[in-house]
């Protein structure tokens, strides 16, 4: 008889893992125990050498489906004595730094969707069904190892059927720490204009589809927050929720009761029906069958954000509706509503009626997006279902814990430590004071949770940044060092740390962020890593007069434009409805006075949508380009527009005027809009693959890397990455972190890194 001493890490807590072992060990005939500890499992099995090797090698080949081993190391002995009869699970311990990780919350599984449709089980149409293999698990945990005493379930003791499943080696449900029933578990209750209504599980759900069915709007506690939810065919409450949120074009997700009802509305291809079918539930852009369809819910663009119900409500109120819109509860820009006081306050102007339970939710989450182009899925917003996951990187292992602040309209924090990055969920748009609380909060739990204690503090290069004043105000607190890094940058360098790359050109195209010359940047190429972070090229510097107020007031991005372009003649192309406050900002700026110089992309793309007369006044951030990217989408050709790249040495600059110049010209002629949206479009991807020819022929680099916001954009990026492969480029983009300043935090860590920490 031979005893393995096994312990591994990985996300090997709250997955099942305990149970799965028990019944691997009792088909191949082992003794023992199996113990959560702080760094993962911990377990010493004895039997014949063979059945420990087969043991081993179906462990590490069929792992149960949520687990994720990183690293499996055992040791084999001669076992001493007789064994005793069977495998046993013995408590938890922790005596060390905690280093294993916490799974994401799980949507609901087949097996218990099953269970909560058969009249005859126990948890018939119980809204909070769960088993080892599903339901929440980061929003409802307050630290490690993770055992029903470490989560909100501690309020809930088990009935002695629950009890019962509990101890049963055989039961799906053996040793999952947060199941119970409807004898024993949270309960949910309806109320409406502040008193409680319908109490218990089923009366509170029929009230609250009776007033979904009346057209009302009805405040949800979901797992990592609050939903609004009314029919989706109700325009009343589509435009309440709108008049409520102070949104009024923003596209409102949607949830599907199933993929036929998602497919009336919207194509999906095999990778977005596998990204709306998984595990983790998340919100997926798909393009509308018809541009026209659902028009109140997404107005003037080609797609929609669908989901699947993933918690057992979910299904429960889907059952009823095929149909509903599921935003977040919060106002625009704050954070997701977990407690149900806070909700019962801040929702009542948009609603009488509340949809409540009482099981606690300790970290709120938003629902993740993502979009799937022809190059693979891209997040645009990382947050339920993969948070807290980390992201795995290559270099580094030998790095202390450093924390990442991250930029600040979406707002999201990273801690690593050798090799693992632990991001936050999305935290929303710092400037909001109550997101600032959030990524605080947050803060101080992912460093409880995972033990880790930052050496060193990395944050964008902004002067005014929320996140740049948390980093310095944290590391003074410390006694630590802050460094900065270039936002920019930090959008390359995320990308890179996802594919390991030491080397690489840069393209990073968005909104917004601090040059190392004080501009703001937007339209950046680099060269990455060779010793150096050298800038090569970017977009020419044109002036935003009034700066920030440029982004919401398009018609600034003109006057800024055309004088340089037309002198005097400018009036011809476009006609302000002020006359007289343009003519005063045209004056100004060619005095040098109140125009911020910019090289971004982004404010690019708002002012070719207002010049086409798209949008000149967007209702939120980015809506021009995602208007413009809609007209573009309505047209076919391969023709694009002159510019070109200017300079003897770089950083090399692409001059546009001749591109704005054309668009001005036959704008004023009556040419087609989506046509001239499309070529646009052909323009920026043309730009993009003869820059970077220029950049490989000097420099000899050939690994490519895209990010920043301008990629979400899907026409954008598919034919960059198209025309970039073609050239024979090796091209790269973010998979695992969202494209958008979502990963900002991720490149900041990595970036640090690959500076030798400095
Ligand atoms: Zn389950
Ligand atoms: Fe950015």
């Amino acid at each position: 008889m031979k005893k393995a001493i096994i312990n591994i890490n990985g996300v090997v807590q709250g997955v099942g893992f305990r149970p799965y072992i028990l019944k691997l060990a009792r088909k191949y005939n082992l003794a023992g125990y199996i113990e959560n500890r702080e760094y993962g499992v911990h377990m010493e099995v004895t039997g014949t050498g063979s059945s420990l090797r087969s043991f081993l090698n179906h462990l590490r080949h069929n792992p149960p489906p949520a687990a994720e081993i990183f690293d499996l190391d055992c040791v084999f002995k001669e076992a001493d004595g007789s064994p005793s009869a069977a495998l046993i699970i013995k408590a938890s311990r922790r005596e060390g730094a905690v280093s294993t990780f916490i799974p994401p919350d799980m949507s609901v599984c087949d097996a218990c969707i099953k269970e909560l449709s058969s009249e005859n089980d126990r948890r018939y149409r119980y809204p909070f069904i769960t088993c080892n293999d599903c339901g929440p698990r980061f929003s409802i945990i307050y630290g490690l190892p993770y055992d029903r005493p470490q989560t909100v379930m501690n309020e809930f003791p088990l009935c002695p059927e629950c009890l019962a499943e509990y101890n049963d080696a055989e039961c799906r449900r053996c040793h999952a720490q947060i199941i119970s029933c409807p004898h024993d578990g949270p309960v949910l209750s309806f109320w409406e204009h502040g008193r409680e209504a319908a109490p218990g599980n089923q009366a509170a759900l029929q009230k609250a589809l009776d007033r979904l069915k009346e057209g009302a709007v009805v405040a949800v506690k979901g797992i990592g927050g609050f939903h609004l939810a009314c029919l989706a065919g109700s325009g009343q409450a589509v435009a309440a929720l709108r008049r409520f949120k102070n949104r009024q074009t923003k596209p409102l997700a949607l949830m599907a009761r199933d993929l036929a009802t998602i497919r009336r509305y919207a194509r999906c291809s095999g990778q977005e029906i596998s990204l709306l079918t998984s595990r983790e539930k998340p919100i997926v852009i798909l393009r509308k069958n018809d541009p026209c369809a659902l028009n109140h819910i997404a107005p003037g663009i080609r797609t929609l954000g669908f989901m699947l119900p993933y918690s057992p409500l979910h299904f429960l109120l889907l059952q009823e509706f095929p149909l509903l819109v599921m935003t977040s509860g919060n106002m625009e820009g704050e954070v997701i509503i977990k407690d149900n006081d806070e909700a019962m306050e801040k929702l009542s102007p948009i609603t009488p009626y509340f949809l409540l339970h009482n099981r606690k939710i300790i970290n709120q989450c938003d629902d993740s997006i993502l979009m799937a182009g022809k190059c693979g899925p891209v997040f645009l917003r990382r947050a339920r279902g993969y948070v807290p996951s980390p992201v795995k990187i290559a270099p580094g292992k030998e790095c202390g814990p450093v924390l990442a602040t991250g930029a600040d309209m979406k707002g999201c924090f990273a801690l690593a430590r050798n090799g693992f990055v632990w991001l936050s969920q999305f935290l929303g748009d710092l400037a909001e004071a109550s997101n600032y609380h959030f990524f605080l909060e947050n803060l101080r739990w992912f460093e409880n949770a995972f033990d880790l204690k930052p050496q060193a503090v990395v944050s964008d290069l902004h002067p005014s940044y929320f996140s740049g004043e948390i980093g310095e105000t944290y590391a003074k607190k410390h006694g630590l060092a802050h460094y900065r890094m270039q936002h920019h940058k930090a959008h390359i360098y995320s990308v890179m740390a996802e594919y390991d790359l030491r080397t690489a050109i840069g393209v990073a195209f968005d909104g917004t962020g601090y040059g190392e010359d004080g501009r703001i940047w937007g339209g950046e190429f680099f060269v990455l890593g060779r010793g150096g972070d050298e800038r090569v090229a970017h977009l020419k510097y044109f002036p935003l007069l009034g700066g920030e107020k440029a982004v919401w007031e398009l018609e600034r991005l003109i006057l800024g434009y055309l004088p340089r372009i037309f002198g005097a003649a400018w009036k011809t192309y476009y006609q302000p409805d002020d006359a007289d406050k343009a003519a005063l900002l045209v004056d100004l700026c060619s005095k040098g006075r109140n125009a911020v110089p910019t090289s971004s992309m982004g404010r690019l793309f708002d002012t070719v949508s207002a010049l086409l007369g798209i949008c000149r006044s967007p209702a939120y951030d980015g809506e021009a380009a995602v208007l413009l990217e809609a007209a573009a989408a309505g047209a076919r050709t391969q023709e694009k527009y002159p510019w070109e790249l200017v300079g003897s040495c770089t950083p090399w600059e692409i001059d546009v005027d001749g591109m704005i110049k054309k668009i001005s010209t036959e704008h004023r002629c009556g040419r087609n809009i989506p046509r001239m949206a499309r070529k646009f479009h052909n323009t920026i991807s043309d730009i993009i693959a003869t820059t970077a020819l220029r950049i490989r022929e000097k420099y000899r680099e050939n690994n490519i890397c895209l990010s920043g916001g301008v990629f979400q954009n899907r026409i954008i990026l598919d034919q960059t990455v198209e025309k970039l492969s073609a050239q024979g480029f090796k091209t790269f983009i973010n998979r695992k972190v969202p494209i958008n300043d979502g990963g900002i935090a991720l490149g900041q860590v990595y970036g640090f890194i690959l500076r030798g920490g400095n």
